[in-house]
């Protein structure tokens, strides 16, 4: 081989690799994640309130996740882009009603937010960049209200409902199936946790899930009052 074919060779062997790189930075859908704070904090490990006060007894956001179909994800994409509050400090008191931290110690939400953005959020930044990465999980909040469609069918915090029923509530409500994540309170009975819907590329629109998280339910589960 001569010098140049040589290295026209590893250019293209690097200019592959770049390829590679870049597939592995894109996704194909999300993975909405609403959460019960008092399944969070009614467990052994506990909560500590944000610094704001006791965020409202409603569904928060805990993420908007890049997923593969196959069920994998891509995380920390980007560290050249940290979370910078200043690109959504217009956004700042809705992420604290909408978007609250639980983790102890107490914080205003920026360190939650800040993990969310450098896990998650950088492997989307393709489409959405930081503004829109937040701006676009707080506007999915407001389109499914959760709550709202529980309540809509009976069920309320304080009670023990069927999986199923919860599903119905929310897949009537929402036009699209869920998938329910359970957890244990601090006596070992499963509850309702986290609920996921699917949401295609641009962050705008619900889409049936590709594929659903794996992980145990019982039939009948709490709804633990927060
Ligand atoms: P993730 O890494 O985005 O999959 O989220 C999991 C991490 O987020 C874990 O470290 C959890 O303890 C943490 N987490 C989940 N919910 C909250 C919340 N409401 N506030 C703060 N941290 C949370
Ligand atoms: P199973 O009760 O496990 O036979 O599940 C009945 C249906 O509910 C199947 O379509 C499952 O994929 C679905 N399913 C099971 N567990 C959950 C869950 N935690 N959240 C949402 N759907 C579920």
């Amino acid at each position: 081989m001569t010098k140049f074919q040589c290295s026209i060779a590893i250019s293209l062997v690097l200019l592959q690799c770049l390829a590679v790189h870049v597939a592995s930075q894109s996704f194909d859908f999300f993975y909405f994640v609403q959460q019960w704070p008092g399944s969070y904090c009614d467990t052994q490990q506990s909560c500590c309130y944000p610094t704001t006060g006791k965020p409202a007894a409603d569904f928060g956001i805990h993420g908007l996740w890049p997923n593969y179909n196959d069920g994998s994800y891509p995380s920390n994409c980007d560290s050249s882009s940290p979370f910078n509050p200043s690109e959504v400090s217009d956004l700042k008191s809705s992420m604290q009603n909408s978007w609250p931290t639980l983790a102890c110690p107490s914080g205003d939400g920026e360190q939650f937010w800040s993990h969310e953005w450098e896990k998650h959020g950088t492997c989307s930044e393709s489409v959405l960049d930081q503004h829109a990465y937040f701006e676009s999980a707080l506007t999915l909040k407001q389109k499914v209200n959760l709550l709202q469609a529980l309540k809509s069918a009976g069920i309320t915090p304080g009670g023990s409902y069927s999986l199923k029923s919860i599903k119905d509530a929310i897949t009537e409500a929402a036009g699209y199936t869920p998938w329910i994540e359970c957890n244990k309170d601090s006596s070992g009975n499963y509850q309702i946790y986290q609920i996921y819907l699917c949401v295609d590329t641009s962050g705008s629109n619900l889409i049936e899930c590709p594929m659903f998280p794996k992980g145990t339910c019982a039939s009948e589960i709490e709804f633990p009052s927060f």
